[in-house]
């Protein structure tokens, strides 16, 4: 018998405290032993690779990881999502692994912008929500403003599970409101330990707002959770310790198992015997040396077992995994065996793709992982002629991990390069520099957005290339884009071809 998995991701505004709180159930789930390794950890890491000091510099988190750790019985796989909206592409693919999500919100600011799109992502895939209000440590806007503003703006029910007991100056404490016990400070916050009192003794006010909270909101409903109705609240402080040991169990006990991973011809279920997966990220070795990557595959169906082999749909022969990594919080571990819902990570030199579908021999392909049409477009100058080769590769291998998107227009040799968001530029830039060792710069291109075209009418189509070649470019995969000026003339231009279908999106 294996333990129950829950796989899950934070989503949160850039410092709503997302950090602290992961250092946190880190830390209750055993999986580190001191509180700020996390971060420490991470600096190290980072500093050894040339293109992550961006990430430095930016005090923003670029890449995602994976994080293991198990606790009561229960194995939990935390995903860390970028937090900043540039990265709304890479964060919308590992929502893409997950069963579940824990939303942070900051008590004082509320639902925040990027809070918000994340949440839209993932309602799109129906993963259900757990709310936890951070800092109520601090003066913040009071329980209620916070319920109702999660409940108008999100448009989902509330179901409180615990209640801060003063706020700020007057903060003691959050009561559990199942349990009705409090937990209380004691000692200075860095070596808190929460004690318990069975029977609380509540100021006035506070058994006041208590009746009227359980008067007013719903009650917690595991289905509704699950269906992505209902969010039930965590009030806590990620710095204090008030929340993570509560929030790791309502986890345990409401969030869903591994979930039916939408495929085609048919969803996958966990209890598949076939071991199948996708890979969702795919990220270059941290160390700039080598030329590795890792295939981050979420296992969604078998048992599987090193060494074992396992073919991409659609392209390519069997790759035998040899050394998969699983990511336990504290280390890199090889893996034995892993599970439905697990996430391991598959070395390879490039092979493996973002959208990748992996199996023992299933013809199946899991569906739903898009590239999204780049919203910036600069043209590549490359300041020494006799690099082109080698800025063909990086380009090529940058799309492949889905950092940049590259296109190859019909016309012409100025290749360019699509994205999401501004920062991915500097990405790209500064690890053409240190990785490939090739100096280019970035000009405006004549072109503002992209779309990749399609036509069940084949005439149809071939006339629409033939009018307007020099608009058109190859991806990475030699599909065919049109490059347009701007959104409008994607619309006129559709307009002028109805037979040609423009997508905003392309799945592999
Ligand atoms: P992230 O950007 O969401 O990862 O946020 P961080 O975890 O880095 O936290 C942002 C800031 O808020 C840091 O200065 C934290 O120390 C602080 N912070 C995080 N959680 C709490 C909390 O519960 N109470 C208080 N008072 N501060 C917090």
């Amino acid at each position: 018998m294996t333990s129950p998995r829950r796989t899950f991701a934070i989503i949160s505004h850039p410092d709503a405290g997302k950090t602290t709180l992961t250092e946190k159930l880190l830390y209750v789930g055993g999986a580190i032993h001191l509180a700020g390794e996390v971060k420490a950890r991470g600096a190290n890491r980072r500093a050894r690779s040339d293109w992550m000091k961006i990430e430095q510099q930016r005090g923003i988190s670029v890449t995602s990881s994976v994080m293991t750790f198990e606790k009561d019985g229960v194995t939990f796989n935390l995903l860390d999502t970028p937090g900043h909206e540039d990265f709304s592409e890479d964060t919308y693919r590992t929502l893409t692994a997950v069963d579940s999500a824990v939303m942070v919100i900051d008590a004082a600011r509320g639902i925040e912008s990027q809070t918000r799109k994340l949440f839209e992502v993932c309602r799109l895939r129906s993963v259900p929500i757990i709310t936890f209000v951070n800092k109520v440590d601090r003066e913040g806007r009071s329980a209620f403003e916070l319920l109702d503003e999660i409940a108008d703006v999100l448009a989902l029910d509330v179901a409180p599970m615990t209640w801060p007991v003063g706020m700020g100056g007057t903060f003691e404490g959050v009561l559990d409101l199942k349990r009705w016990s409090i937990s209380r400070p004691e000692g200075d916050s860095r070596t808190f330990q929460g004690k318990v009192d069975a029977e609380p003794i509540l100021p006035d006010e506070v058994r006041e707002e208590v009746e009227l909270a359980q008067a007013g909101y719903a009650e917690v409903d595991a289905e509704a959770y699950r269906n992505g109705d209902l969010t039930p609240v965590y009030f806590g402080s990620a710095l204090k310790d008030f929340g993570p040991a509560e929030l790791i169990a309502a986890l345990a006990q409401y969030a869903p198992p591994p979930r039916a991973q939408p495929a085609e011809p048919a969803p996958i279920g966990p209890e598949e015997k076939e071991v199948t997966g996708f890979v969702f990220k795919v990220q270059a070795n941290m160390d700039p040396q080598h030329r590795d990557r890792i295939a981050f595959m979420r296992l969604c169906s078998g048992t599987f077992k090193r060494g074992m082999k396992l073919t991409p749909t659609g392209h390519g022969k069997p790759i035998a995994v040899h050394s998969p990594i699983l990511f336990f919080a504290q280390d890199r571990e090889i893996a034995d065996e892993a599970y439905p819902g697990d996430i391991i990570g598959i070395p390879n030199h490039g092979t493996l793709r973002v959208g990748d579908t992996l199996s023992e021999r299933a013809a199946v392909r899991f569906t739903g992982l898009p590239n999204f049409a780049p919203e910036i477009l600069r043209r590549v100058a490359l300041k020494d002629p006799t690099k082109t080769k080698q800025l063909r590769k990086a380009l090529d291998d940058m799309a492949e991990e889905g950092v940049t998107q590259v296109f190859y227009p019909e016309i012409g040799s100025n290749w360019i390069i699509g994205v999401v968001g501004q920062l991915q530029l500097d990405v790209l830039i500064s690890r053409l520099e240190a990785e490939y060792k090739v100096a280019a710069g970035l000009e405006p291109a004549p072109f503002d957005t992209a779309r990749w075209i399609s036509s069940d009418d084949a005439a149809a189509l071939k006339e629409f290339v033939e009018i307007n070649r020099s608009a058109l470019a190859k991806d990475r995969d030699g599909n065919p884009v049109f490059l347009a000026k701007s959104a409008w003339e994607v619309g006129y231009v559709a307009d002028r071809y109805p037979k040609v279908k423009f997508a905003a999106t392309r799945e592999r």
